[in-house]
């Protein structure tokens, strides 16, 4: 079938609500904060809050309007994943490392399900289960193998399905099975955000949009000057928070950052309404759904249960067809019963990963870093920002496992990642031998 490319929306789905998604006020930007943010995505805002409801006047600067990056784009998908198995994080890092983060994982998630709860934000959270399918049969194995760690020794509940009760989960025959988490949930990206939002203005956040962070400096005694194109804040304590959107060249300040950040393109499709009978006609359980894939694919129903959402990793800058059309043929591989569809929505945005793959927490050089959720932010953001203002509250007294260690550099780049081609290629290639070797 021929898509009507006349029909497709390019920008997310997730934007067409009635809650306001930015503040109202006019304020100029005041000559100093106790804290100053830089970035108004899920991390800014997290870090915010706590510091505000602690008494410190907080400042968020925005380069665009609020939620622009990658937390109004994002799949909604609350998994907390971490991209290494628990398997490859104790070969690297030593088993009690391993353990720790998968149970704050665990404890992130909930904690997101809690605020959303104590704060009255109608994000539309889930506690739906996470469908992870297998690519091969070694995959299953594998999988089988981290669901008995997990269970038994972690108490994280989660359990395997075999790929003939497969069709109880998901309509395809493409997976070998797969591994249900059951403590993992998914939202509405916007309307959470929008919540957050309130809550954050309430507590005296006040966010200063359209306005682009050039440098940050030492101050003559202390804190840092914050250099905007809006004018100069002296912040006493100065926070980034701008994840996969850190920027070129241009922001003299992110530097630090963006040699140890890769920016990863992800985009989305949307497709047009089924009705709830035929989603769930094919995705019986309702679940979040993903795979094993090394370029992963993660789908989902939309929150109202009407549409089917498919993201992927790999873009284009500006979604065409061309993504819409490579978008469709993965959801078509899992979804055949699909391909007389019509594709509403589609958009793309960036992730960041670091060299460990890993999210983490640190301070270098006076100013405060969160940062690298390798796609999985929706949990992780909110979680680290909100640890990071925990640490610098000096509140610490349970402090994250991602806290301290600074990433190192990544060798030859310095933000522009000219070197993904190859690696989409690489991973390409390896999710092809690994269906072909081990289907
Ligand atoms: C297409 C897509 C799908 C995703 N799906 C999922 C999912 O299903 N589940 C999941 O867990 N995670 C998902 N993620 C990841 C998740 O959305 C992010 O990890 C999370 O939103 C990061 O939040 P953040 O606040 O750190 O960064 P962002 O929300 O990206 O915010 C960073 C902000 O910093 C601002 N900024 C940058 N430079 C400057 C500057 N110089 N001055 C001022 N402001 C600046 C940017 O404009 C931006 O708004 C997805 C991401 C994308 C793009």
């Amino acid at each position: 079938m021929t898509l009507d490319a006349s029909r497709i929306a390019f920008r997310p789905y997730w934007w067409d609500i009635e809650e306001p998604l930015r503040q109202t006020h006019n304020d100029p930007l005041p000559p100093e904060a106790d804290v100053v943010i830089v970035g108004g995505g899920f991390t800014g805002m997290a870090a915010a809050l706590p510091l505000a409801r602690a008494g410190k006047s907080v400042i968020i600067i925005e380069k665009s309007t609020p939620g622009y990056g990658a937390s109004t784009r994002n799949g909604g998908i609350n998994s907390a994943s971490i991209r290494p198995s628990h398997h490859d994080l104790e070969r690297h890092y030593g088993r009690d490392f391993a353990d720790k983060i998968f149970l704050e994982a665990s404890a992130a998630r909930q904690d997101l399900e809690d605020f959303c709860q104590r704060e009255k934000i109608d994000g539309k959270f889930k506690l739906s289960g996470w469908f992870k399918g297998a690519m091969s049969a070694r995959d299953y194995d594998y999988l089988a193998h981290e669901t008995d760690y997990l269970r038994e020794t972690l108490n994280i509940p989660c359990h395997m399905i075999s790929k003939a009760d497969q069709h109880k989960e998901i309509a395809t025959d493409r997976f070998y099975g797969g591994m249900v988490e059951e403590d993992v949930g998914g939202f509405h990206p916007s309307k959470f955000f929008a919540g957050f939002l309130r809550v954050i203005t309430e507590a005296g956040v006040r966010i200063f949009e359209e306005t682009a962070v050039h440098d940050i400096i030492d101050h003559a005694s202390s804190g840092k000057i914050v250099i905007t194109s809006k004018g100069k804040v002296h912040g006493g304590t100065v926070i980034v928070a701008t994840n996969g959107y850190t920027g070129g060249r241009e922001h003299k300040f992110s530097r630090f950052l963006r040699r140890r950040l890769v920016p990863v393109r992800s985009s989305i499709i949307v497709t047009e309404h089924l009705g709830e009978e035929r989603v769930k006609a094919l995705m019986p359980a309702m679940r979040m759904y993903g795979n094993t894939a090394e370029l992963v694919t993660y789908f989902r129903p939309t929150p109202d249960g009407q549409r089917i959402l498919l993201g992927a990793r790999g873009a284009e800058a500006v979604p065409t067809i061309k993504t819409v059309n490579f978008l469709r043929k993965r959801l078509i591989s899992i979804l055949p019963q699909l391909s007389d569809t019509q594709i509403d929505y589609c958009w793309t945005g960036n992730v960041a990963f670091n060299r460990q793959l890993i999210p983490r927490i640190f301070t270098h050089d006076g100013i405060h870093y969160s940062s690298g959720y390798a796609g999985s932010g929706t949990v992780w953001a909110r979680w680290c920002g909100k640890k990071l203002a925990e640490h610098i509250l000096g509140q610490s007294n349970d402090p994250s496992i991602l806290s301290g260690d600074i990433t190192s550099a990544v060798p030859l780049y310095d933000g522009h990642p000219w070197f993904m081609p190859f690696v989409y290629s690489w991973y390409g290639l390896k999710d092809q031998i690994n269906e072909w070797r081990h289907g």
